[in-house]
């Protein structure tokens, strides 16, 4: 199939063809994402409005809607301007005003004439003891009382966007939605009690108690379920195409590997040793691998990836390690050289910063294969890089690169193996909405001797007294990081807070002793700094956010953190993983900006309380949503329209393996489900997916 399915068309039209949506209102929908008729109808009501006719207002706990049959009274013009214009009412059993500001009294008492009864509809409030509604939302004569909703939903809005507008639209849009056939495991269906694709919708726009609104209603799970369901069968195409394409058969001697583990400093834990075990099987196979290999900060991940570039020379190909920035390539390269060299392995370094004829001689070293292991940033990668025979690709801390990123770089030689290592701990439903279409290879277990980092929080407002602690502890040979934040809406303000703050330090411990590191440095300086922090040279690093990954330096026991509210908790415990990597006992203090809200306060105790980055992400996620936690902009991941990830996340689990499941009964989606599903992707918008499908 080429096109969108006929079906479909309908849902993929012009937003003016329904009742009451002009190209004024049509433009006012993009506020809401909403461009055509499809975004519309996944728009589905925050709340619902009860309107069903209750004897008395007695029966309403103010403020909330009242809907009563009232005979009406007096009317009381407004004595003053600004004053509200009332009339009596009495229902049966209770007197209320009915308030106007701004009224009109002539078109009021046509409306509202004394004497006669009028089913009124709106917010019942109380002032002064007395039950008041404003400016009802409907007054209706009795022969009109059938036109009430009895629910009515209420949707999000925005400007130029009103409930009645949106009702109408969404109202006229409905017979236009297609039946469509069952993509839905017929078992999984039955088991969750969810109706059909359309009778979904229709539940879900028309509800009829909150309950019917919530997470774990049938209509509104099944609906998240097919945004899952979609992005699965998307990751799960991907993952299938990948293990169809031939890839290559990487089988090590085992001879570097051997010589380098000889020369760690340190014995592998049986983690590091169960990972590297499956990432060398899986290079074995004759298909690509894609694997992800998660492991909380400090669990050890280098040596791992160095064992898998390792094998893949020892079969006589190359391995490139890719880190996000340049500190991190530098340092990778620095602590891995010696490794290789034991090994009898050349390794290169090659960033953004090599120019000109050192570029071109490094180009052609990877070109010819003189250089078997190449770390670098994502210059390693651009066009111009050309690799003999590149057999293995890392890429180091990965929830800095989104999905697409990813899947990007999958499709630059279908023969290379990739691996790709987070140490972003992410709670499950996130991990399958991530990588879903990876296998994984996770560290458990810390290497030993490791003490917790006991953290703790201060007021800035103690900002001496924690330097007098800093200058003691200085003095005891300890060295420290001070992270200054980044503040989001000005890089600038953020230079001159680390700036400032690193002057301070240096009229308070000397010059020689403090240095500072942020991203607009020049390249030759920010080496300098860390070259002098890492031979302990000076003793406190200043820093913005660039060493939240992979800095690694071992004797380095102290963390402060400035503004530490302002931060994210996985980022939090990015930074905090940069001590507690020696055997020395570390500090990390946590300084925020008083007062605290609420929610900064509970998140900066859980900071405290746990190290366990995996707790520490679940967390972030239920107070944050799914976005903020990888890092919106860059995180890559999906939006879904009606799914929660937070409270849905079981459905992602089933999702997963429900579209492994059907894939690998129906690869091409040529069966009646397959079909079905194949409609699902085009209504979800699933691009990705959709390619895949007509290569394959
Ligand atoms: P990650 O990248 O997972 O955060 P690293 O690979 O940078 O962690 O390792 C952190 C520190 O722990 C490094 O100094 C490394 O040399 C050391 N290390 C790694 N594995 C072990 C081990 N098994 N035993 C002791 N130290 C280890
Ligand atoms: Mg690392």
């Amino acid at each position: 199939m080429s096109g969108r399915p006929e079906v479909l068309f309908p849902l993929f039209a012009e937003l003016e063809g329904l009742d009451g949506v002009g190209p004024k209102t049509a433009q006012a929908f993009a506020g809401l994402a909403i461009q055509k008729p499809r975004d519309l109808l996944f728009t589905l009501p925050s709340a619902v409005i009860d309107r069903h006719l209750r004897p008395s207002v007695r029966d309403v706990a103010p403020p909330g809607i009242a809907t009563v049959d009232v005979l009406i009274g007096a009317h009381i013009p407004a004595r003053q301007k600004g004053r509200p214009y009332r009339v009596l009412v009495e229902d049966s059993a209770q007197e209320f005003q009915i308030v106007f500001f701004h009224a009109r009294p002539d078109y009021l008492q046509r409306i509202l004439p004394t004497g006669q009864r009028r089913v009124v509809s709106g917010k019942l409030e109380v002032f002064d003891g007395v039950y008041q509604m404003a400016h009802p939302d409907y007054i209706l004569r009795s022969d009109e009382v059938s036109d009430l909703p009895r629910f009515e939903p209420v949707y999000p809005l925005a400007s130029g966007i009103n409930q009645r507008l949106m009702r109408r639209a969404q109202a006229s849009l409905r017979p236009d939605v297609p039946d469509l056939p069952e993509w839905i495991d017929v078992a999984q269906k039955e088991k969750s009690g969810w109706p059909t694709w359309r009778e979904a919708l229709t539940i879900a726009h028309q509800p009829t108690s909150t309950r019917d609104l919530t997470y774990d209603a049938p209509a509104r799970q099944r609906l998240a379920y097919d945004e899952f369901l979609a992005h699965q069968l998307t990751l799960a195409l991907a993952r299938l195409t990948q293990r169809r394409s031939k890839g290559v058969s990487t089988v090590g001697t085992g001879a570097h590997l051997a010589r380098a583990r000889g020369a760690l400093g340190f014995t592998p834990t049986s983690a590091q040793t169960r990972a590297i075990d499956e990432i060398i099987a899986d290079m074995a196979l004759p298909r690509r691998m894609n694997r992800l290999l998660q492991g909380d900060v400090g669990s050890g991940k280098t040596w791992v990836a160095m064992a898998g570039l390792l094998t893949a020379v020892e079969a006589g190909a190359q391995g490139a390690l890719m880190a996000p920035t340049e500190i991190l390539a530098r340092q990778h390269a620095d602590g891995l050289s010696e490794l290789a060299k034991v090994a009898g392995v050349q390794l290169t370094l090659l960033t953004g910063r090599d120019k000109g004829a050192e570029r071109r001689r490094k180009l052609a070293e990877i070109a010819d294969g003189t250089a078997q292991i190449v770390i670098g940033t994502h210059a390693v990668f651009q066009r111009d890089v050309e690799f003999q025979r590149l057999g293995l690709a890392v890429v180091d801390e990965q929830h800095r690169f989104g999905v697409a990123q990813r899947m990007a770089l999958g499709e630059k030689g279908d023969t290379v193996d990739i691996l790709v290592m987070t140490a972003t701990p992410i709670p499950r439903s996130l991990a399958l909405t991530q990588y879903g279409d990876m296998d994984v290879s996770v560290l458990d277990e810390k290497p030993p001797g490791r003490q917790p980092v006991k953290t703790s929080l201060a007021s800035t407002e103690r900002l001496v007294e924690v330097v007098a602690h800093l200058k003691e502890a200085v003095a005891g040979g300890r060295q420290a990081y001070w992270v200054c934040p980044l503040v989001e809406e000005s890089e600038t303000v953020s230079l001159t807070a680390a700036q400032s703050r690193f002057e301070h330090l240096r009229a308070e411990f000397g010059e020689a002793q403090v240095d500072l590191v942020h991203g607009q440095l020049q390249p030759a300086e920010k080496d300098a700094a860390m070259a002098r922090f890492v031979s302990g040279k000076s003793r406190i690093l200043v820093a913005t956010t660039v060493i939240e990954v992979g800095v690694n330096v071992p004797s380095a026991t102290i963390m402060v953190i400035e503004r530490a509210e302002s931060f994210g908790l996985a980022q939090l415990h990015q930074l905090r993983g940069r001590v507690g990597r020696g055997t020395g006992a570390s500090t990390c203090l946590l300084l925020y900006d008083h007062p605290l809200s609420d929610a900064a306060e509970r998140r900066l105790k859980l900071m405290r309380d746990t190290d366990d980055g995996f707790r520490i992400s679940e967390v972030d996620l239920a107070m944050r949503g799914a976005g903020d936690v990888i890092g919106t902009a860059q995180s890559g991941l999906p939006r879904f329209k009606i799914a929660d990830l937070e409270r849905q996340s079981d459905l992602m689990a089933i999702a997963q393996s429900d579209a492994r499941a059907l894939l690998s009964i129906d690869p091409d989606l040529t069966g009646p489900r397959g079909k079905a599903a194949r409609l699902l992707l085009w209504l979800m918008e699933q691009e990705k997916a959709i390619r895949l499908m007509q290569i394959g």
